[in-house]
């Protein structure tokens, strides 16, 4: 199993801007040095995807480099078991490269190349497996209603929830946002395979409108269903938690907000 390290304390949402050092020992090896924060799957991985300081000391934010560091390498620490909002299946650790020598080979591309990664591998295939995700989560929660709506009786009406306009309305705004952050996410994917210059734009900013449909439309979901949806074990429990995470998962919603205005307004997307 392998995991991405590229979170740090010292840059945290910039997440292309590493402070992790890589440094040639030899022709043949580097020596790693530095922390990385959140690291899912710490302390199980047998691989760690590590982003370290660009070659070059001036290189333009963006030119970082990353390397393969093993699980049992010598130098590297595991930090403490991380009790994370609801990711009960999740280990999100912190962990710390004390002078780890790597080999050459392990280099992932050439030293700096990695703004190539950032944008060829993170941007399609990241934001958009995220951006699914999270509207899975949003299209789990909008089932849970509709059944919990349809079966919800009251014996002193002898009606259902699912026939009370209030809830009708509130469900078909609800589904509305669903159905067009699903059309976003489409002509995201559809418009990056195509190769159309403007599909970034479309890409960014589906990941961070499904972000804002699936905390939307679970909280709404939670109200919907009544007290029903607090219970320890109830599905609507986890999905909030899992929700949550939408926004902050790295590109979090602000970046990827900032890079779309700056696409929109040809600036540079990568400054700190
Ligand atoms: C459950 C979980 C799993 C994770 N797994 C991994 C993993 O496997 N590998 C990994 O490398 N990282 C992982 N992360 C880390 C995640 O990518 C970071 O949380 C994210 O990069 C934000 O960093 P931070 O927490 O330091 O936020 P901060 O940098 O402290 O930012 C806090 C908030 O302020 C906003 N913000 C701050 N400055 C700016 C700015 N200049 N422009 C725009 N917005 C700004 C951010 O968008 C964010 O919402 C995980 C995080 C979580 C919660």
């Amino acid at each position: 199993m392998t995991t991405l390290s590229l979170s740090e304390p010292g840059t945290g949402t910039h997440f292309y801007l590493p402070q992790t050092t890589l440094e040639a020992i030899s022709p043949e090896q580097f020596r790693v040095s530095g922390k990385k924060t959140f690291v899912t799957n710490g302390g199980y991985a047998d691989l760690y995807v590590v982003s370290t300081v660009a070659a070059e000391p001036h290189a333009p934010p963006g030119q970082f480099s990353c390397i393969v560091v093993p699980g049992d390498a010598e130098g590297l620490e595991i930090g403490p078991h991380w009790q994370g909002l609801g990711l009960r299946g999740n280990s999100s650790r912190t962990i710390t490269l004390n002078d780890v020598v790597i080999n050459r080979r392990d280099l992932l591309g050439r030293e700096g190349d990695q703004i190539w990664y950032v944008f060829q591998v993170i941007v399609p295939y990241f934001l958009m497996a995220m951006a699914g995700t999270y509207l899975g989560v949003a299209g789990g929660a909008l089932e849970e209603a509709q059944t919990h709506l349809c079966q919800r009786h009251y014996s002193s009406s002898g009606s259902t929830l699912a026939q009370q306009p209030v809830v009708q309305h509130r469900l078909g705004e609800l589904w509305g946002t669903f159905e067009r952050t699903r059309q976003l996410i489409y002509h995201a994917a559809q418009s990056f395979d195509a190769g159309q210059p403007s599909s970034l734009t479309s890409v960014f900013s589906a990941k961070a409108e499904a972000a804002d449909a699936v905390v939307h439309i679970v909280n709404e979901v939670m109200t919907l269903m009544g007290g029903t949806a607090y219970g320890e074990g109830s599905k609507l429990h986890r999905m909030l938690r899992d929700a949550r995470a939408a926004h902050v998962m790295s590109p979090t919603t602000d970046l990827l907000r900032i890079w779309a205005g700056r696409a929109l307004l040809d600036q540079p997307l990568l400054s700190p």
